[in-house]
C-alpha cells in the first residue's frame, strides 16, 4: 500500500495504474475509521481492480466552534486498518497541499443545501463540494463510494458529478450501525456513558416514521410526534424532518412511487448526530 501526500504524486500513481489499465475506486473520509468506512473499501473494491482512499479532515466544512480542531486524527491506525482492507493507495495531504491560497472563487448550492443539515450549518456543504471536487479532479477515479449515512452529502455529491460532468459513478454504501442501531460515526467516540444510552432514540425515531409513513400516515403529524418523544427524553432535536428524495426539500404529503428521506440531527451534549432512513409508499 503506498501513502501519498502530494497532488503530483497521487497524479503519477494514478496514471500508472490507468496505463496498467486498472480501473479506480476513491473512497474520501475523514479519517478515524469505523466499520463503516471500511464497509465502503470493501464496496468500492467490488467496483474496481483498485481503492484510493483519501484522508482529510477538511477545515473548509467546519465553521467557528465546530469541532475541526479536536476531531479525532488516529493516522496510524488508520493505515493499518487500510491495507488489511485490501487499499491500494491512501491519499493523505496536509491542509497547505490542498489549498494553496484558493480565495477567489466561489459557487453556490441551491435548493439541495436548504433544508436539513445545510440550514444548521450554513456553509458546511460549500466546504464538502470544494473539496471532493477537488479530489475528483486529482484522483479521477472511476468510482467515488460515499454512505446513506450522509445523505444530504451524498445527494449533493451526486449531483455534483452529474453538474460538474466529472465523468465519475457515484455509488452508495449503507449505513452501519451498532447492535442498538446507533449508525457508526467518528464523533460517537465524544459521547459520555448516558449521552450513548439515549443515542439509539435518533435511529428508532427515524425508523418509526419511515414505517408509518410507508404506510400512508401524516408526514408532519409523524415527525411532530416523534420529536415530542426525543425531547421528552431530554434530547436537543435540531431537526428530523421527512424530504423529497431528488431535491430535498420538506414534503406535506407523500407520493406513491417517489423516494423520500426522513432525516435527523439530535445534541447530546455537545455532540450533533445524524441519522436518515429512505423509504417509499408503496
Ligand atoms: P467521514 O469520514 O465522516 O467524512 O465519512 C466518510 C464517508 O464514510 C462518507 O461517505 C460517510 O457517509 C461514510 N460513513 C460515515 N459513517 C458511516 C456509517 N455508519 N456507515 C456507512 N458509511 C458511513
Amino acid at each position: 500500500m503506498q501513502v501519498i501526500k502530494s497532488i503530483s504524486g497521487i497524479r503519477d500513481v494514478v496514471q500508472k495504474l490507468k496505463s496498467g489499465g486498472k480501473s479506480t475506486a476513491l473512497v474520501p473520509t475523514m479519517g478515524a475509521l469505523h466499520e463503516g468506512h471500511l464497509a465502503l473499501i470493501r464496496k468500492a473494491l467490488g467496483h474496481a481492480d483498485t481503492v484510493i482512499v483519501s484522508i482529510f479532515v477538511n477545515p473548509t466544512q467546519f465553521a467557528p466552534g465546530e469541532d475541526f480542531e479536536r476531531y479525532p486524527r488516529p493516522v496510524q491506525e488508520d493505515l493499518a486498518a487500510c491495507e488489511r482492507e485490501g487499499v491500494s493507495v491512501v491519499f493523505l495531504p496536509e491542509k497547505e497541499e490542498l489549498y494553496q491560497g484558493d480565495a477567489f472563487i466561489g459557487f453556490e448550492i441551491k435548493g439541495l443545501a436548504a433544508h436539513l443539515c445545510g440550514k444548521s450549518r450554513p456553509g458546511h456543504f460549500n466546504g464538502v463540494v470544494q473539496v471532493v471536487n477537488k479530489l475528483f479532479n486529482i484522483v479521477r477515479p472511476d468510482v467515488a463510494v460515499f454512505g446513506q449515512k450522509d445523505i444530504q452529502q451524498f445527494r449533493i455529491l451526486e449531483q455534483m458529478a452529474k453538474e460538474f460532468d466529472h465523468g465519475i459513478e457515484i455509488i452508495m454504501g449503507e449505513t452501519i450501525r451498532e447492535d442498538d442501531g446507533l449508525a457508526l460515526s467518528s464523533r460517537n467516540r465524544y459521547l459520555g456513558r448516558e449521552e450513548r444510552k439515549k443515542a439509539p432514540s435518533l435511529n428508532r425515531a427515524l425508523q418509526n416514521i419511515a414505517i408509518a409513513a410507508g404506510a400512508g400516515a401524516d408526514p408532519r403529524a409523524l415527525t411532530k410526534t416523534q420529536i415530542g418523544l426525543l425531547e421528552g427524553d431530554g434530547i436537543r432535536v435540531d431537526y428530523l424532518e421527512i424530504v423529497d428524495y431528488e431535491s430535498l426539500q420538506p414534503v406535506d404529503s407523500l407520493l406513491p412511487g417517489r423516494k423520500h428521506i426522513v432525516a435527523g440531527a439530535i445534541f447530546l451534549g455537545k455532540t450533533r448526530l445524524i441519522d436518515n432512513r429512505i423509504f417509499e409508499i408503496a
